[in-house]
């Protein structure tokens, strides 16, 4: 499995889901500083939702 973790170099939101049965992981970091993990389906879809709505292209623009 290849690291997707996002590093400073790459700011971003990255999603795996390693097996069909295995829960998905995120994991972000914004160039504003904040960094966000997430284990399980259900925490992964919160994480992005919280992401997309605080982070990410929510203030990517200004
Ligand atoms: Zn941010």
């Amino acid at each position: 499995m290849s690291d997707l973790t996002p590093t400073p170099d790459r700011p971003g939101l990255h999603i795996s889901k390693p097996s069909p049965n295995a829960p998905a992981q995120g994991s972000a970091l914004c160039h504003c500083g904040a960094s966000a993990t997430a284990t399980g389906d259900a925490q992964v879809l919160l994480l992005v939702q919280g992401w997309e709505a605080n982070h990410g292209s929510a203030h990517a623009e200004g």
